[in-house]
């Protein structure tokens, strides 16, 4: 089973513990102890905002607008927006949405900082479109730009796969993600779960 995903007992949400799964990783160690002692009182504080969010706005606000919410109810000062070039429309309207709920936004997309492909290797051949100039993602820079203007939070808007890795790595407010990118998709990743049991099979083939 290799725990939760693929569990059909689900004690935990049950809250049945006499049914717990001899492998489940409430019984193998000791992270739930653990974790109970990091909730600090400003921790306890998030958690329990985003619980509200969940319950006050359930099947009736849309992601934008929990993200908008939970900055407005968390007396967030400064947000950071970290988007995909590609996603420049959307970002402005974004931007626009936050700043009309009186909140601070700054943004930075993807290709800020403006240094070439080859600086991590990438030659010609691999480029997106070999014999062109290629600026290369630098989602550290944007992380590290929103450090230094000490953001609240950083909301994510569809940076690449690994990208967005780097862009939790250094980040160092906290981060939500508003829009995860599906190219082929319309930035609905969900679809191809939906459908990898018919059109999409060939997802189980071994790359
Ligand atoms: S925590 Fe345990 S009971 Fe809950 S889903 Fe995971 S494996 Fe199943």
């Amino acid at each position: 089973m290799e725990y939760c995903a693929e569990c059909k007992v689900k004690a935990c949400y049950t809250g049945k513990r006499e049914v717990v799964p001899e492998d489940c990783p409430m019984k193998c160690s000791d992270v739930v102890e653990k974790s109970l002692e990091e909730y600090s009182a400003e921790i306890k504080e998030f958690a329990r905002q985003a619980a509200l969010l969940e319950s006050e706005g359930y099947c009736r606000w849309t992601r934008v607008e929990e993200t908008i919410r939970f900055c407005v109810a968390m007396k967030y000062q400064k947000i950071g927006l970290a988007f995909c070039i590609g996603l420049k429309k959307e970002a402005e309207i974004l931007s626009k949405l936050f700043r009309a709920h009186g909140l601070t936004i700054l943004s930075a997309n993807c290709k800020f900082s403006c240094v070439q492909k080859e600086f991590i290797g990438i030659s010609e051949e691999e480029k997106l479109r070999p014999g062109t100039s290629e600026v290369m993602c630098n989602p550290i820079a944007q992380a590290l730009f929103f450090n230094g203007e000490k953001t609240d939070i950083n909301v994510v808007m569809g940076l690449c796969v690994g990208h967005d890795s780097l862009f939790f790595k250094y980040s160092e407010a906290p981060c939500t993600v508003v829009l995860t990118k599906d190219r082929v998709l319309c930035h609905n990743p969900a679809a191809a779960l939906y459908c990898s049991e018919g059109y999409m099979k060939s997802l189980y083939v071994p790359y």
